[in-house]
């Protein structure tokens, strides 16, 4: 075993599937055979060619589920499982050792690393990873359910940043995975009610589905959000899109005093209304990943069933690739996509 199918960005809107050699597990990592790689909606902006920490060549893919395969030199095969043994992963590497990592933000070590971005990611049949991001599953694991971990980890990090609680009121911009779970880790805070706005009509359902409010217009957010709140606005906004007029309507649907948790990142420039900011003690705050402590949360609440999985996972072979996340930039509302490099 030392070729595999990899499909590998080659530039803007060019992914190709390609025979690659078998990364070879180093000290202290294991070899993953990968069952599922979800397209992360964080990608697409790579996929374009828009993304300063995504370059060709590169295997994208962070969102992985596999079984182990083989192990380097000072893994404890006991502590990892056994060659077969189903595991999730935490893409997220950091080096253990700086101020931010001691103190349990690795999402802050200047030294991060993403698989996918800064390391070949799960969009091939095999990924070689530190053996410190694995996580072993129990056999009865549903594993394209468990390889919704690391979207579930961002939505948690997201309402913990917002230190919501029960008495909040909130509003969420954008209903893909990211808003989605959002709204349900909201559910769980005992936030309520729960505002959505989205424009894409499946979306809009997937987004009711939870239990959550559809804003009913596109164009007035704020508006529309005030008048549903009586006129003050919600307590706590959450942007999960990233453009400049998603970042002002939550602006905009705050109350005085209110917070505004910016996790999309699809435009890096905004212009904002800062005196009106300051006048009325507007919070803003970036979410950007997950701690540990929010992957382990996440995937505890996705085994235990405590954030049920309501819309459809898509799955398709590896060569789909391409066109799945051709189609995903068009504006293709399914909520998941996952890859299985297995499948023909
Ligand atoms: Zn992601
Ligand atoms: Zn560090």
């Amino acid at each position: 075993m030392t070729a595999m199918s990899a499909l590998v960005y080659e530039g803007p809107r060019t992914m190709t599937m390609r025979t690659v050699e078998v990364p070879r597990p180093a000290e202290g990592e294991v070899l993953v055979q990968v069952l599922y790689s979800g397209i992360c909606g964080s990608e697409l902006s790579g996929f374009l060619g828009q993304s300063s920490i995504r370059s060709a060549p590169l295997i994208f893919g962070h969102e992985i589920v596999g079984r182990i395969a083989d192990y380097g030199p000072g893994v404890d095969a006991e502590i990892a499982g056994g060659v077969g043994s189903a595991v999730v992963l935490n893409p997220l590497f950091s080096c253990r050792a700086c101020s931010f990592c001691l103190s349990g933000k690795q999402q802050l070590c200047p030294k991060r690393k993403l698989l996918g971005a800064s390391l070949p990611g799960g969009n091939a049949e095999f990924v070689a990873v530190p053996m410190k991001g694995v996580h072993s599953l129990p056999d009865d694991s549903d594993l394209a359910i468990a390889a919704l971990g690391e979207p579930t980890a961002y939505a948690i990090h997201a309402v913990r940043a917002s230190r919501a609680g029960a008495g909040d009121n909130a509003l969420i911009v954008g209903a893909g995975p990211i808003g989605l779970f959002i709204a349900k880790v909201l559910i769980q805070y005992g936030v309520q009610p729960i505002w959505v706005a989205e424009r894409n009509d499946s979306r809009r359902a997937a987004a009711a589905a939870t239990g959550a409010v559809i804003v009913e217009s596109d164009e007035h957010v704020a508006q529309a959000v005030r008048a549903a709140s009586g006129g003050s606005g919600v307590h706590i906004a959450f942007d999960a899109v990233g453009s400049p007029a998603t970042r002002l309507a939550c602006v905009e649907s705050v109350m005085p005093g209110g917070t505004v948790i910016l996790s999309g990142l699809h435009t890096d420039q905004t212009t904002l209304p800062m005196n009106a900011i300051v006048r009325s003690e507007i919070c803003l705050a970036g979410a950007f990943a997950y701690t540990p402590e929010d992957f382990a949360m996440a995937l505890d609440w996705l085994q235990s069933g405590r954030l049920a999985i309501d819309f459809d996972i898509v799955k398709a072979p590896l060569s789909e690739g391409q066109r799945w996340y051709e189609r995903l930039v068009e504006g293709d509302p399914t909520v998941k996509v996952m890859l299985e490099p297995g499948a023909s």
